[in-house]
């Protein structure tokens, strides 16, 4: 039976980032995923075109994130194809209430980028490529693990491979996380977003900003050129609606209802999402360890989930370096508790504050609709306080 240091199932952003990060630290490692990403991009990443259509899942990626990515050397990959720099994040419910964040009050040249998810993954894919002591088993399925208190044999198709840990990066229906017996909480938001490509008017912006209206957002994400995301958030049957008509007629509904300062655009794209918020009740449970979104599923609102998942790997790194540099054994339960204790409460505070935010919203109430737009307002004169919540978001 082969046998290795670390095995991930999940090989999405969170998955690959893991396994380049932890085969810094010289352990041996095997990577799963059901699926082998962007064939193309992999074989040979100059076959990118930077006017190639944009895939509809990007993310907005934290400058922490980018930092992180960078050490790793995923990052400037991703820079070399194609992502957007945004520079001031703006709020608003009423136009009087408007609170921006600007890159200069951390003295960053910008907040982060947005970027299509599939690119981060395959750059994270090439490093992995590169690195001797990754194997990646794609595409194969894991069909069942096995927990012994110093080791866990995991089924990869009919193969069995032996690890001292098992991580689950798989996602938000981590079959890790059943398998394991982690149990979660969470519930469904009643809220689909919808996600929209769109060409504009406008040329490339600097901005992403989000639009409170009646309790649902709109969000802004810029992209290259005369290209944006728009995300639309409402009751699920009416994002389904909306999902279905033709691009010219939702085109109208978008002129509708987002704000004029949208400007004129163009449909090219869409798909709707359920809003769920989910959180294992524990990450390390034996020998297994959970990251990402098979941890914590968090409501989109401000672009958190992979940055929280990036943290979780670098955590992750720390501890085990830290382990091995003082001669401990990194895949005690001492050491994976270490992880755990660090990063649960964060996700949790984090989540907790995107719900209050979402649910506060959600008020159609007089006096709710004007506290929280004296809020906004009094977001906007904060001073120090505004700066540390921005460097905050900003994972700095
Ligand atoms: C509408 C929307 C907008 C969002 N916007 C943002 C944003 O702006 N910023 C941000 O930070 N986050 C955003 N997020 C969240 C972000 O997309 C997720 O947090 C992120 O994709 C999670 O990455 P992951 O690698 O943990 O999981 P996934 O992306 O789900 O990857 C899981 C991987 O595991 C593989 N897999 C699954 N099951 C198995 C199995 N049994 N065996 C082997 N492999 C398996 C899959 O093929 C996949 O490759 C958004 C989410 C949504 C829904």
């Amino acid at each position: 039976m082969e046998k290795f240091d670390c095995l991930i199932i999940g090989g999405g952003m969170v998955g690959a980032t893991t396994a380049v990060a932890l085969a810094d630290l010289g352990l041996k490692i095997a990577l799963v995923d059901t699926h082998r990403p962007d064939s193309d991009l992999l074989d040979n990443p100059d076959s990118f075109a930077k006017d190639q259509a944009y895939n509809l899942r990007v993310s907005a990626v934290s400058l922490g994130s980018e930092q992180f990515l960078q050490q790793l050397h995923i990052w400037q990959q991703v820079l070399d194809w194609r992502a957007c720099p945004y520079r001031r994040l703006g709020v608003w419910e009423q136009s009087l209430s408007y609170a921006q964040f600007h890159c200069d009050q951390i003295k960053q040249p910008y907040l982060g980028h947005i970027v299509e998810n599939h690119l981060l993954q395959a750059s994270a894919w090439l490093q992995m490529q590169h690195k001797p002591n990754i194997s990646i088993l794609a595409p194969a399925t894991l069909q069942s693990i096995t927990c012994y208190s110093d080791k866990v044999i995991a089924t990869i198709d009919d193969t069995e491979i032996q690890c001292e840990i098992l991580i689950g990066a798989d996602g938000g229906q981590s079959k890790v996380r059943q398998m394991a017996d982690i149990g979660t909480t969470g519930w469904d938001y009643q809220h689909s977003a919808m996600l929209i490509n769109v060409t504009t008017e406008h040329p490339q912006q600097d901005i992403t900003w989000q639009h409170f209206i009646d309790g649902a957002p709109v969000a802004f994400l810029p992209l290259t050129s005369h290209h944006a995301s728009l995300v639309w958030y409402d009751k699920p049957d009416k994002i389904k609606a909306l999902a279905s008509l033709p691009n010219t007629q939702l085109q109208q509904q978008v002129l509708n209802h987002f704000p004029k300062r949208l400007g004129h655009i163009d449909v090219v794209d869409k798909a709707a999402f359920p809003l769920v918020r989910r959180h294992a009740n524990q990450y390390v449970k034996g020998r297994v360890v959970l990251l990402g979104d098979a941890a914590h599923s968090i409501n989109p609102l401000a672009g958190q989930g992979v940055n929280l998942g990036f943290k979780d790997v670098k955590a992750l790194q720390e501890v085990l370096a830290k382990a091995i540099g003082s001669g401990e054994h990194y895949a005690s339960s001492e050491v994976l508790q270490r992880y755990e204790k660090q990063r649960r409460n964060d996700n949790l505070l984090m989540m907790t504050t995107m719900d209050l935010i979402y649910r506060g919203f959600k008020q159609p109430s007089g006096p709710i609709k004007l506290l929280r737009n004296l809020g906004l307002f009094g977001a906007q004169r904060l001073g120090p306080v505004k700066d540390k919540v921005l460097a905050y978001a900003c994972g700095l």
